[in-house]
This record gives structure tokens, sequence and C-alpha cells, in this order.
């Protein structure tokens, strides 16, 4: 199964699930599947750690709330999912089987809230890089690109 639909399965059985949880179990679960912890987040953030940068996360006045932020550089690094926020021709941003009708638009919504925040971080002076979660497997890659992004001039 493809992550993408994996995601969208997993949501409604979520959803269909919750009811059937004391308080506690739900907020735990809650927990687990919270956005600002997806897994390829929690790479990126070790990566950049052990290669000796420290960083910000999630910073709430700025838009987006970009995940890591580097504010002596004046830098930003966004870890994205591929399925919510629509990498390209990358295969797990496929579209849902069902429920099109749905999803389309909040799918489309997401790619443009990216779209205007990141131009929004570029004209206040912040440079930005997206690491997309299908990027995440290559770390030796992944190493390269973030060094040269957050040592580099522009
Ligand atoms: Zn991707």
């Amino acid at each position: 199964m493809e992550p993408g639909s994996q995601t969208v399965d997993e949501g409604c059985r979520l959803v269909y699930s919750m009811d059937t949880l004391t308080p506690a179990e739900r907020s735990e679960r809650m927990g687990r599947v919270r956005a600002k912890d997806t897994k390829p987040e929690m790479l990126v953030r070790r990566l950049v750690h052990g290669m000796g940068y420290r960083y910000r996360l999630h910073r709430r006045d700025l838009p987006g709330i970009p995940d890591l932020v580097f504010p002596s550089r004046g830098k930003i690094i966004f870890v994205h999912g591929c399925f919510w926020h629509r990498h390209g021709t990358c295969r797990y941003t496929r579209w849902p089987k069902s429920k099109l009708e749905f999803w389309k638009p909040k799918l489309e919504a997401n790619r443009r809230r990216d779209q205007v925040n990141q131009r929004a971080l570029r004209r206040m002076g912040w440079k930005v890089l997206v690491v997309w979660e299908c990027q995440v497997d290559d770390v030796e890659r992944l190493r390269d690109r973030i060094g040269a992004f957050l040592e580099g001039e522009d």
C-alpha cells in the first residue's frame, strides 16, 4: 500500500475508533498523530542536530509555523509530507481513490497555503528549504543538501 492511501485510511479509522476510547487513550492517540511530530520531521531534526546546528522549532510568529528555524542564519527548513503538501509528480502525491470531491479542494488549499507562506517568508528576508518526506531516506544526500543550504550565502 502506498503511504498516500494509508494516511487517508488511518485517518478514517482513527475518527471511527475515537468514540470507544477513554480520554487518556484518546489524548495519547491524538498526540501520536499530531502532524508536528511526524517521523520524517524527527529524522531531519536528529540529522541537523547531529550536524552540530541548533534551531528553534515551530515558531508561531512566522508564516506557516516553520518546522526548523535558524534565526542567526536567516534560514528555515520545512519538512513536508508528500501527500498532504502535494509534492509535484512524486508517487506519494497521488489522489485518493474515494471521496475525491472532499479531498481535492482540501489538498489543493494546502499547497496554495504553502506557496503563500513561503513567499511571505522570502519577502521577510528568510531563505527557505523544503525537505520532502520521500527525500529523507537518502541520508547522505540529505545531509549534503542541508549542509549546502545552511552554509550557503544565497
Ligand atoms: Zn515526495
